[in-house]
């Protein structure tokens, strides 16, 4: 029995409700200014020593509830086979015929945790992680799958084929409510090159910084044209940056997939959007489309989607 069976065998002692199958189971305020943080030099960190070993980091790349776009991004990226080549992958659920259960330096997640399996098989990937990053809008904020917290279980099971899914259900959750994240990168689906920027540093010993600031610092309407202006929904201000403001380059109104900022404020949100003549139910639709946006909560919008959430505990 090798090193990572006895310690799988070890940890199903301790805890018998921890399955190791489930490793190898496939699954179905406006205007503030941003400030980016300097990248932190690793060089005398523990973990700067390793990746300047021979040996190649050890990476797993594993799907969680989501429509696994995220990786179908990684994939798409030019020169991915070159940039994998500094790795050692061992795990990609996409690819599954040749994972191998180890001891990974970095694990990249994406999807939502939606049942207690998950909830069970996340825990193992963190234990066996010395680092975890979190890939889009699903593992960062619940993400589109976390629309089912806010749809009561009765009218659920007209949509679910498989109503035995229902029993081991959980709310929809971000993977950040179960395990520790070390990083973000958000999106829905993430942005190539914030993944590749993420390797690189890595690779270098440096540990990428995420972006502080809201979109609309990196918008070029801003202060022009600004979509507000002309009372069109744009949610850039209470949202997380980093993307370029992709959207907007292309004409379109920010739908927050990046997920609020610690600071956004909601209230003002709510109050701005009905002003623009949406319904209570629009601006919360807006607010909740891609999961937790109710975490930093102001009282109106908590209330409205704790009530519905609720019903489904
Ligand atoms: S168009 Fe949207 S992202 Fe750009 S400045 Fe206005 S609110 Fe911000
Ligand atoms: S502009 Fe908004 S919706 Fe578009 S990618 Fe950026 S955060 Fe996501």
């Amino acid at each position: 029995m090798g090193e990572y069976e006895e310690q799988e065998q070890a940890e199903k002692t301790k805890d018998p409700s921890i399955s190791t199958s489930v490793l190898t189971a496939p699954s179905a305020s406006t205007g503030s200014k941003a400030t980016v943080a300097q990248d932190t030099d690793l060089s005398t960190s523990p973990r700067a020593e390793k990746i300047t070993e021979k040996k190649k980091p050890v990476i797993g790349f594993f799907t969680f509830t989501c429509c696994e776009g995220c990786l179908f991004t990684i994939l798409f990226i030019d020169k991915i086979t070159e940039l994998l080549s500094n790795f050692d992958v061992q795990y990609f659920d996409l690819l599954n015929e040749k994972n191998k259960e180890t001891e990974f330096d970095i694990a990249f997640v994406e999807g939502t945790i939606t049942t207690k399996k998950e909830a069970e098989k996340i825990k193992i990937i963190r234990k066996k992680s010395k680092m975890l990053v979190a890939l889009g809008a699903c593992a960062c904020q619940g993400g589109i799958p976390a629309m089912r917290n806010f749809i009561e279980n009765e009218e659920l099971k007209a949509y679910v084929y498989n109503q035995q899914l229902l029993e081991d259900s959980i709310p929809a959750q971000p993977l950040e409510n179960f395990v520790k994240v070390d990083h973000h990168l958000y999106g829905c689906p993430i942005i190539k090159e914030e993944f590749v920027e993420f390797c690189e540093k890595y690779l270098k010993g440096k540990e990428a910084k995420e972006f502080e600031g809201p979109v609309c610092a990196e918008c070029p309407r801003r202060g022009v044209d600004c979509f507000l202006k002309e009372k069109i929904e744009c949610m850039g201000a209470m949202t997380r940056g980093g993307c370029n403001a992709a959207c907007i380059r292309e004409g379109i109104p920010c739908i927050m997939c990046r997920g609020p900022l610690p600071t956004a404020n909601f209230a003002a949100e709510v109050k701005l959007f009905e002003g623009f003549g949406l319904s209570e139910r629009d601006v919360m639709n807006r607010l909740t489309r891609f999961g937790e946006a109710f975490k930093n909560k102001d009282k109106k919008t908590e209330s409205a989607v704790n009530i519905t959430a609720n019903k489904n505990q």
